[in-house]
């Protein structure tokens, strides 16, 4: 049995934790907040309560596996229910999709009756593309360490490719609705498609083949379910702890250090940003990380449009609206993440987008990038895509230092509930059986 440390409780930290404990470690997790979750969680007001992170997951296979594999199956904890469509996109020259999923011919049909004849045909061959990529990466980054040298030829090329998604998106399509389809994700997401290698597309296929997903009540309930079974596997939890550190000798990760002191450990996780580590920020100093959207959560009553649980408003900025939030009575609670120039107010810029509430606000909660970074102590985001290299320069499962592993939205294979999941499954399979 080890004594594993795991540094910070968002996702990729609190499911590492779980894992580690059930095969057997002794696991202590030092969170600097006084709740567990980071990004995935709630906040309330006035009645109104939002998600403040995802408020839907793609791969419920990973979150199944995660519950499994640390104790009880997920369905006697909570429902992780299917979302349709996907999501609606309206473009600026006023046409608009609802994207189904798991049904090529409906998908087919939305498209052609939204965009045009042919467009159908057009959005699915690009994706058929994605399912050797899929199997590729899934065999051999998501769901297996990934280690440059040890990778087969083929992942190899298609990691090492220079296409990027932007380049992807222009050669497959005439349409600038199809252009944006295929990259809109990567900006919702914080990264300039230039910037982006082109199978980062898979996850456009992912989504249309194994779905969206999210928790009556919201996603935020998930942490609430992770904190349980931290509780039930006997995990040691220091909330309101900030690591200031990891303590390295010769070598090798032998504790971290806190505000109020040095914890032992044989095995360290770090689940937070490594920049802002010591010990670790040297070996990630190319890195940046993909800033978080302007949110603005709001409180609606009266008179508001019924919308699909998620609409994207392409164009600059890019709003994108997701209504899934609880509300009192007769009213609707939304949030909105806007990316690019939104240079007047959320609200404002909604209207102008023909999604008009303004006489419906009841409550308002904007946050800026900046406040949710000081928030969760780093983005929830993960790495900025600067190009292929990224791949290198950000941390893998393993890292240089003996004993210290990295999981969280900052380490492969990235950001976002399933492969945070997954980062947190190759940790566990990293560290092995107590
Ligand atoms: C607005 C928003 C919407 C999103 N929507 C979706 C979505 O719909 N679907 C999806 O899949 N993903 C979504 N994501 C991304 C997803 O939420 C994240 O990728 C994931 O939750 C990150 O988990 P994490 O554990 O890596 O990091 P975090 O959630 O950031 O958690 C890090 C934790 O570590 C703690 N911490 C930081 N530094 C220290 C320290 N020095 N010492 C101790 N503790 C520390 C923090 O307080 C925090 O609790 C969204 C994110 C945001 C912000």
């Amino acid at each position: 049995m080890a004594r594993v440390c795991v540094i910070g409780a968002g996702l990729g930290g609190m499911a590492s934790a779980a894992r580690l404990a059930r095969l057997g470690h002794d696991v202590v997790v030092v969170e600097r907040l006084e709740h567990l979750g980071g990004a995935l969680g709630f906040l309330e007001r006035d009645g109104y309560r939002w998600d403040t992170g995802p408020a839907w997951t793609t791969l419920p296979a990973v979150i199944r596996d995660l519950f499994r594999k640390s104790g009880r199956p997920l369905d006697q904890e909570l429902e992780l229910v299917p979302v349709q469509p996907l999501r609606e996109h309206r473009f600026e020259d006023g046409q608009a999709v609802q994207l189904p999923w798991g049904n090529r011919s409906a998908l087919r049909a939305a498209l052609d009756e939204g965009l045009g004849a042919g467009r159908g045909d057009q959005w699915i061959g690009y994706l058929d593309r994605f399912a050797h990529q899929w199997e590729l990466l899934r065999t051999g980054y998501l769901e297996h360490l990934y280690s440059p040298a040890l990778v087969g030829k083929d992942l190899g090329r298609l990691l090492a490719t220079r296409n990027t998604l932007h380049r992807a998106a222009l050669r497959a399509f005439k349409d600038e609705r199809l252009r944006a389809l295929a990259t809109s994700q990567a900006t919702v997401d914080g990264h300039d498609p230039r910037n982006v290698p082109s199978w980062l597309g898979v996850s456009a296929y992912v989504e249309q083949k194994f779905g969206a997903w999210t928790v009556p009540g919201g996603m935020g309930t998930l942490a609430t379910a992770l904190t349980a079974r931290l509780r039930e596997r006997e995990v040691e939890v220091q909330s309101g702890t900030t690591v200031m550190d990891v303590v390295v000798e010769e070598g090798r990760a032998v504790g971290v250090a806190t505000a109020h002191g040095v914890l032992d450990a044989d095995v360290v996780v770090c689940a937070v940003d490594p920049r802002r580590l010591p010990a670790l920020a040297g070996h990630v100093r190319r890195t940046m990380p993909a800033i978080p959207p302007v949110v603005c959560h709001l409180g609606l009553r009266g008179e508001v449009p019924d919308l699909p649980h998620e609409v994207v408003l392409h164009g600059d900025p890019l709003l994108v609206v997701r209504t899934g939030g609880r509300a009192p009575e007769g009213g609707k609670a939304w949030t909105v993440l806007g990316r690019g120039r939104l240079a007047e107010d959320v609200v404002t810029a909604l209207a102008r987008r023909k999604v008009d509430v303004r006489d419906s606000l009841e409550v308002r909660v904007d946050r800026s990038p900046r406040e949710l970074v000081e928030a969760w102590g780093g983005s929830p985001y993960g790495v900025l895509w600067q190009g292929r290299a990224t791949l290198s320069q950000r941390m893998g499962t393993a890292t240089p230092i003996e004993g210290l592993y990295c999981a969280g939205s900052h380490a492969t294979p990235g950001a976002g509930v399933p492969f945070v999941g997954l980062g947190a499954a190759l940790v566990a399979e990293s560290v092995g059986k107590a």
